[in-house]
């Protein structure tokens, strides 16, 4: 097979359907569903699950049964972050068993106020004394920047800027860090501007994660490109759940059945299994009474229905 310069032997699939995109449906999904989504997701070989977010029930009424949730999962094999806003989340998280959280930052001020109700500088400030009371728990961190690339209020978003948060996080003891193109409005000049600037700084794609919506069509070739910058895990969301409330748009996260169709074309090894992971999505796509819009799913269905 031809292949592409740069490119990894191996991509880690970062799934987060069961959070980012089930928090951004508006059909309510209950709790017995996804035990089974996730258990789904699984057994189609992803290994790395976001499973849901300790945020205040009324903030987002879909994730409210995390505990529920947890507890009927059981031991599970694998990486399965869950999202923690302060520390009463941090609190909830230990008292379920998590070992891993992910804190989720803004690189723009406005975001932070609107999706945070704090500033940037505050917010940082308590997921620094989140991450290290979990760290000191002996739990991994990973931190979320999101609004990397560009902000409905701010417009473009500067590389420094962007570079300033992660540096932030990856000194409070992140492992990792998930660049996030939340309105989905990056093209691959940038991603390469903004992973530049990274390493200029000494944090190396070994570091990050990225983390594309394709509201224009751009998460494949941005992914791409951040491939053959180095870096080796990308955020994904089965059957592309989750649309963008910022971005108008119904368009969200990158699908993660059209990341692995990529992939796989490239011959980069990802564990996953398509056909059952497009069943899952085909499956969960019925109960939330409308069609997948991942256009690998949805070239598959005809072949996978009966
Ligand atoms: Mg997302």
């Amino acid at each position: 097979m031809a292949t592409l310069d740069g490119l990894p032997d191996r991509v880690s699939i970062y799934e987060v359907g069961a959070r980012d995109g089930l928090q951004n449906e508006s059909v309510v999904v209950d709790v017995a569903t996804k035990i089974e989504f996730i258990h789904r997701l699984i057994a189609s070989g992803l290994r790395a699950v976001e499973l849901t977010s300790f945020v205040p029930p009324s903030w987002i009424p879909q994730l409210a049964d995390a505990e529920v949730l947890l507890a009927g999962l059981g031991e599970l094999d694998g990486r399965y972050p869950v999202l923690v806003p302060n520390q009463r989340g941090l609190d909830r998280a230990l008292s379920s068993g998590v070992r891993e959280i992910a804190v989720f930052a803004s690189a723009t001020e406005t975001f932070a106020q609107r999706n945070l109700n704090r500033s940037r500088e505050e917010s940082l400030a308590i997921f620094t004394d989140v991450a290290a009371r979990a760290l000191d728990a002996g739990l991994a961190v990973r931190g979320y920047v999101s609004m990397c690339f560009g902000d409905p209020w701010e417009g473009d978003v500067q590389p420094a800027a962007v570079a300033d948060v992660v540096e932030r996080l990856v000194a409070m003891g992140c492992g990792e860090v998930s660049l996030g193109d939340t309105i989905g409005v990056a093209t691959p000049g940038q991603v390469v501007a903004l992973l530049d600037e990274l390493r200029r700084r000494g944090v190396g794609p070994d570091r990050l994660a990225v983390h594309f919506h394709d509201t224009y069509g751009q998460a494949l070739a941005n992914t791409l490109c951040a491939l053959q910058h180095g870096v080796t895990t990308v955020d994904a969301s089965a059957g592309g759940l989750g649309g963008c409330p910022y971005a108008g748009s119904a368009t969200g996260n990158l699908a993660t059945e059209d990341l692995v169709w990529h992939l796989q074309g490239l011959g980069i090894e990802t564990g996953v299994d398509l056909e059952s992971l497009c069943r899952t999505s085909l499956w969960m796509a019925e109960r939330l009474g409308r069609p997948s819009p991942s256009r690998t799913v949805t070239a598959l269905a005809a072949s996978l229905e009966g």
